[in-house]
């Protein structure tokens, strides 16, 4: 067992977003690669972003997508659980440790009371923002005596905690995707640590929760980056060794912007209603900012935690291409057996109307026959009651003019008679006639190739190109076919 310790450590805004899942994804990878240790924290002290449920969305979510933690918030019996010798694992739990610590920075004067009121704090903003120069807090209260502090503090005065950046001075840190960074402490603001509610801001929370639970690498999301300079120097104020960071490339849309809600699907549970498979959508997220060393795309889990590596991602936005991924996704199901593929193409199908939910366990067969004729085909699950309504309407309506005109060809009366005879020679059409059926009426009406196939299938399903002719023989059945083929005759010949 290694010491490597990563954590994953969302705050629990309703969703997770698929740039998180991808950073859960490589805290895990990384975790598993090293023999190491991943942890679920969850980052909750801001109280206005604060959503029910929340935390059961996102452990089922990571549960889902394969990505399980070794240590911290759990779900059992549908019961939030934490596990781990590091915990209250969950922050807002957590008060009592930061007030703790904060007590050091004020100790050591690193730290200090600052009572500047909200609207004090609006006009220099305002101000800065005229200005066109976002130098932030103005250091008012930096210098306040005991006295006065003590004298406020007595008064019940609000007060927030903020952090005493040193002038002029040079903060470095390795970054494994990026090299080295170094900022100077005269562009870092004087965070505010803790805030006048007595919670912890995430820049505090962060420092003194990855010191204690001993977290050796912080992989987080870019837009992290400008706020490490103020963590290092808070590890360094507190005499503290930091950890390693790595911070991802922002997953991007189509348009090089951030990936948001605003552009469509962004959530986990999005993609999971949708039908898409977790190992697929792991799969390709892996590949999203970052990029293994053969041209290899499909990728296990395990073949992840073995080729993974964080010189391999990029220093630049992975873009999220929705076609790629239903393309790795359709790849997936193809490959997965269709009793999977059935299960989760039930709601689906019931929701589409197509099937009621008394009804599965007797149609049981027949449904899985009906998603085996489909299930090659899809790129996702969820869009099989697209695919499969024509298997629903008796009412043929040829797709487009060349189908019309296959239905047109002088052949077709008497190959739709052949059919229809052949299908009345049996009680039921169970696979092996449906298999058979064609090549039959082939041999009986003298018809070949295209002249036979393409006004068949033009006629059963109004379309000339889809799935497997003998599995829409079959799924459709003895009646079905005979509706058909009259109503054809009736309606375009
Ligand atoms: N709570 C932060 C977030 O939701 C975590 C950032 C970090 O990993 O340090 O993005």
């Amino acid at each position: 067992m290694s010491d490597v310790r990563v954590r994953f450590a969302p705050s629990p805004t309703g969703y997770v977003h698929i740039g998180s899942l991808r950073t859960a994804l490589y805290d895990y990878v990384f975790a598993k690669q090293k023999g190491g240790k991943y942890i679920l924290r969850i980052e909750d002290t801001d109280r206005t972003r604060y959503v029910d449920d929340a935390i059961e969305n996102l452990v089922n979510a990571l549960l889902w997508a394969g990505i399980e933690h070794d240590e911290g918030v759990f779900l059992e019996d549908g019961k939030i659980v934490e596990k781990g010798e590091y915990g209250p694992y969950i922050q807002s739990e957590r008060l009592d440790i930061y007030q703790e610590y904060i007590k050091i920075l004020l100790d050591k004067g690193l730290a200090y009371y600052c009572f500047c009121s909200k609207e004090r704090l609006d006009e220099i903003r305002e101000k800065q923002r005229a200005e066109g120069i976002m130098k932030g807090y103005d250091g008012h209260c930096r210098e306040l005596s005991k006295d006065e502090i003590k004298a406020r503090l007595k008064k019940g005065e609000s007060y927030t905690i903020r952090l005493k950046m040193p002038s002029d001075k040079e903060i470095t840190f390795d970054d494994l995707v990026r090299g080295k960074i170094t900022i100077n402490s005269n562009e870092v603001d004087d965070q505010v640590l803790i805030k006048s509610d007595g919670f912890p801001t995430y820049h505090f929370a962060v420092v003194v929760d990855d010191y204690l639970m001993k977290i050796t690498h912080v992989i987080r999301g870019e837009e992290w980056i400008t706020s490490t300079p103020k963590h290092v120097y808070m590890f360094e104020a507190f005499g503290w060794e930091a950890p390693k960071y790595v911070h991802l490339p922002t997953v991007l849309n189509s348009e090089k912007k951030k990936l948001s809600k605003r552009h469509g699907d962004v959530s986990v549970s999005d993609f999971k209603d949708k039908g898409y498979l977790p190992e697929a959508l792991v799969n390709y997220l892996a590949l999203v900012g970052w990029s293994p060393e053969s041209n290899k795309e499909f990728f296990t889990m395990d073949e992840l935690i073995e080729e993974f590596s964080f010189d391999r991602v990029s220093k630049t936005g992975g873009v999220f291409d929705r076609d790629k991924l239903k393309w790795v996704n359709a790849n997936y199901i193809r490959n997965t057996d269709v009793e999977r593929i059935t299960e989760l193409a039930l709601p689906h199908l019931i929701e589409a109307g197509f099937i009621k939910k008394e009804e599965v366990s007797e149609k049981y067969d027949w449904i899985v026959a009906l998603v085996a004729s489909i299930k090659d085909r899809l790129s996702y699950v969820g869009e099989i009651g697209e695919k499969v309504k024509f298997l629903f309407d008796n009412e043929i309506k040829p797709e487009n003019d060349e189908t019309l005109e296959m239905l047109r060809g002088e052949q077709v009366p008497a190959l739709l008679d052949a059919m229809i005879e052949e299908v009345e020679s049996v009680d039921e059409i169970d696979a092996d006639f449906a298999k058979g059926m064609m090549k039959s009426i082939g041999k009986k009406t003298k018809i070949k190739g295209k002249q036979l196939f393409m006004p068949a299938r033009a006629a059963l399903s109004g379309q000339l190109h889809g799935p497997d002719f003998d599995k829409i023989i079959f799924v459709l059945g003895k009646q079905n076919i005979l509706e058909r083929i009259k109503y054809v005759k009736d309606n375009y010949l």
